[in-house]
């Protein structure tokens, strides 16, 4: 393997065994050389790739897709970008290159880091996403409003780019998306590395108020004990709770719960779903149990499947899939939802996506596959 592909793999290790950075499958990786790019195949976890989780593209065939026209219907749209994008692999034909790849390929430096940190969605998920950026960042930095990830996030951000490009004399190393993450690129890993460390040293700066703890203990409950009751959907499904100093904080009542029943980005969505349950305590198990099936009976009525979040006051938040692997992962990214919607006091509170990019998302196939992968 050559050098520059095992930096590639080197930097993608370091930033996908890192929490902070990365949650359940999140970020990816490139590397780029003038005609080829290598990006990390969809499904493939950052932590443990090696140069066979990559995919390499020609990049002259993604410059095809950004000049193409398109149907104007969105899921038609993608599908046709995911062909084309499939007919760009040089190899292996059969992994699936990361969504975000034409997004990698627009980026001029030969690495590019792209990740979700809790601290910096801590900014993007927050009321005062640009204006903090701007202080803190200043010419450092493009910020790009929220746009539906895919086609049309791609189409945003080059216009942006350009727009720097042209103003600033110079491309952007730092791309800060709205509701979603952030994209570092270098010449170097190094590089990439040291832009890393001042962008979160920026951010923590400004954090004014330590995280409530986060030690889990585990709970029991009549929801994991009885959980095919609660509705008949959750047959064959397992549950899993947790309680902790931030869950309690989140948890103590309607009100409080109101800054985290709602997903912050795509990923959010991914894999918790958008909207997340809030029972009472109630009087006693029998009465929590009759009154979170009810409430699960209006959800699934409202949006059309079952929750995977359920938080029950005075006891903790629960994540329900179909393996208690997956449901782990549906704690770890709920977990995370708190953090965020904890640190945006300090930028002017939390910020969710709206129901019109809720809706895109829930539609979207490419992100079916890539929540059937996860779970493989
Ligand atoms: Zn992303």
């Amino acid at each position: 393997m050559n050098t520059d592909l095992q930096e590639l793999v080197r930097i993608s290790r370091l930033f996908g065994s890192d929490p902070s950075f990365v949650i359940a499958g999140g970020g990816n990786t490139s590397y780029k050389n003038e005609e080829m790019i290598w990006i990390k195949a969809s499904g493939i976890s950052l932590a443990t790739i090696d140069e066979k989780g990559f995919v390499s593209l020609s990049r002259e065939k993604l410059k095809d897709i950004s000049q193409k026209k398109y149907s104007a219907d969105p899921l038609l749209r993608e599908s046709e970008v995911k062909a084309d994008l499939h007919d760009a692999i040089v190899s292996p034909k059969e992994l699936r290159p990361s969504v975000e790849t034409s997004l990698h390929d627009l980026i001029s430096y030969r690495y590019v880091v792209h990740t979700h940190p809790t601290k910096v969605n801590a900014v993007m998920c927050s009321n005062l996403a640009e204006t903090s950026c701007r202080e803190m960042f200043d010419d450092k930095a493009l910020f790009v409003p929220y746009a539906d990830p895919g086609y049309i996030l791609f189409k945003v951000v080059a216009e942006a780019i350009r727009k720097f490009t042209e103003s600033h004399g110079y491309e952007p190393q730092l791309i800060f998306l709205e509701n979603h993450g952030v994209f570092v690129g270098a010449n170097s890993t190094e590089e990439i590395e040291s832009i890393y460390a001042e962008l979160m040293a920026t951010i923590e700066a400004k954090l004014r108020q330590q995280l409530p703890g986060t030690a889990r203990s585990d709970l029991k409950s009549v929801i994991i004990d009885r959980l095919a009751g609660l509705h008949p959907g959750y047959t064959g499904f397992s549950a899993i709770g947790f309680r902790s100093e931030l869950t309690d904080r989140f948890l103590a009542s309607e009100e409080s719960f109101s800054k985290a029943n709602k997903s912050f980005t795509p990923d959010d969505i991914v894999y918790c779903k958008a909207h997340y349950l809030y029972v009472p305590a109630g009087k006693n198990d029998a009465e929590l149990f009759a009154v979170t099936s009810e409430k699960i009976g209006a959800y699934s009525a409202r949006y059309g499947y079952l929750p995977k979040v359920i938080a029950v006051q005075h006891q903790g938040v629960f994540g329900i899939e179909e393996s208690l692997k997956s449901a782990s992962n549906v704690l770890d990214v709920y977990e995370n939802i708190l953090k965020i919607s904890f640190y945006t006091e300090n930028f002017g509170g939390p910020k969710f996506m709206n129901d019109e990019q809720i809706a895109f998302i829930d539609n979207w196939e490419v992100e079916n596959y890539r929540r059937k992968i996860g779970k493989s």
